[in-house]
């Protein structure tokens, strides 16, 4: 009775929350976007677009010289075929010229800056804006209500990123998380068994409706069940994101918790991407939010049921528009329309993001997140390495591949990622480094960020492979 009332008056609270911000406007806008007709559909977004690149050539140096040198104007961009007019915007070159693309007038208050360790093994800092930030937080509350779950209900966490958790240690966080949002946030960063069990109780006592989760972090904790016994908690649905959810991880945790699993692919730069609906079709994309091409070699646009690039232009973020931002995924583009009725675009599948769990000498399991964040928040706004990669080779060996920029200082780099490791991850990792010229793609295409040459954690299968096959073959 107790947990509906603060269920309810949490709900109430959020509504409210959302009206005074304009998130639940937004929400309505979305929505009503979803199931328009396609030429309509396309009809907006560019003139969004529109309104996004007037912007970006007067304001943006690194587009104003674009603009110039392509002899590019807004109004050249009237339909997605338009698109290829624009360069990509690679990882590389916002590293390289990121004070140029920033809006002039300098960052405002509402400007708040962010990073990502990536995915594919490159740091990247840049600054959201809070019109982006507006946008992003309506379309992820439709993508929570599309799982059957409704604000203020109870909600699990169970994440894998170091720069989110420290975000929600603080005991006032902790007080808001569990009064004001009904969270319970599960940190797996740094896991012993034990640990695992004391989470594994919590989880029960909080008797979630969802559980959103890490690819690797929900699978792990649905082998610990599976293998150590226990209570399972019985949600109506998990979500699952930040690594491609394989055919065998959606069917072990189906299996494991008895509910529906859906798939949610997005990145920190840009926000949420793609999402599953109830229809499980396919992940819809977003287009009012991030407009997403998958393309070619030749940054064309591949044909539906093709693998390609993943490329997505933010139209909200202003402060330092993300414009053709080659994501260093891949995707296939599906063919249909969904049987919901959305008319918004399908992707069949995501191909990209895979990790390991590593295992530390003093037994924590660490998911293969810790190194992309920590990685990504020592190298930050530093351009020193341009690619790297830990492989796990004993339990104590651990070898750092790296890739580093030109004239990069690598002794100190050494130095510090050595300390870094030591300090969070565990004191025992003996670190051998390899200076590598580029580190090279796995047959599917995937970038592997953490290599376990060890058994995964509480495999059910006798071979960790056979629970992460290539999704795209
Ligand atoms: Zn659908």
């Amino acid at each position: 009775m107790l947990r509906r009332a603060h269920s309810a008056v949490v709900n109430l609270a959020a509504r409210l929350v959302h009206l005074a911000d304009g998130t639940a406007a937004r929400r309505a806008e979305l929505d009503r976007f979803d199931y328009l007709p396609r030429e309509e559909q396309q009809r907006i977004v560019m003139g969004r677009l529109r309104r996004l690149l007037a912007h970006a050539f007067e304001r943006v140096p690194y587009y104003a010289e674009v603009a110039q040198q392509r002899r590019l104007k807004p109004e050249h961009f009237q339909t997605f075929d338009d698109l290829p007019k624009l360069p990509l915007l690679t990882k590389q070159i916002i590293r390289r010229r990121r004070d140029h693309l920033i809006a002039r007038g300098g960052p405002s208050k509402a400007v708040k800056g962010s990073f990502t360790g990536g995915s594919t093994g490159a740091p990247l800092s840049f600054l959201l804006d809070q019109q982006y930030r507006a946008y992003g937080a309506a379309d992820k509350a439709r993508c929570y209500e599309r799982c059957e779950y409704g604000f203020g209900e109870p909600l699990v966490f169970i994440w894998g990123s170091d720069y989110d958790s420290a975000a929600h240690k603080s005991l006032p966080q902790k007080l808001f998380d569990r009064i004001g949002r009904n969270l319970l946030w599960v940190d797996t960063f740094s896991l012993s068994e034990e640990v695992l069990k004391h989470h594994a109780e919590r989880i029960v006592a909080h008797d979630p409706v969802l559980i959103v989760g890490y690819v690797a972090s929900l699978t792990m904790y649905a082998r610990f069940l599976r293998t150590c016994g226990g209570r399972r908690p019985s949600p109506r649905a998990l979500q699952a994101t930040a690594e491609t959810l394989t055919q065998p991880d959606r069917k072990l945790l189906e299996e494991t918790f008895d509910c529906r699993v859906f798939d949610r692919y997005g990145g920190r730069e840009v926000g949420l991407i793609a999402h599953e609906c109830e229809a499980h079709e396919g992940l819809h994309l977003s287009p009012m939010c991030n407009l997403t091409e998958v393309v070619d070699v030749n940054d064309k646009p591949v044909a539906a049921g093709q693998t390609g690039r993943i490329v997505v232009t933010n139209l909200h973020n202003y402060a330092m528009p993300f414009i053709r931002y080659e994501v260093e995924d891949m995707a296939v583009p599906g063919e249909r329309f969904c049987s919901c009725g959305r008319a918004t675009p399908l992707l069949e599948r995501i191909v990209g993001r895979t990790a390991d769990v590593i295992i530390s000498p003093s037994g924590k399991l660490i998911p293969g997140e810790f190194f992309i964040h920590n990685f990504g928040r020592l190298l930050s706004g530093r351009d020193i390495v341009k690619q790297y990669q830990v492989v796990q080779e004993t339990r104590t060996d651990l070898t750092i591949r790296l890739v580093p920029s030109e004239g990069a200082d690598v002794a100190t780099l050494q130095n510090e990622l050595t300390d870094m490791i030591h300090q969070h991850a565990d004191r025992e990792f003996v670190l051998t480094f390899e200076i590598c010229e580029s580190i090279p793609a796995t047959s599917s295409g995937k970038y592997r960020f953490t290599i376990s040459k060890l058994e995964q954690p509480f495999a059910i299968s006798s071979r960790t492979s056979d629970l992460r096959p290539n999704t795209d073959e």
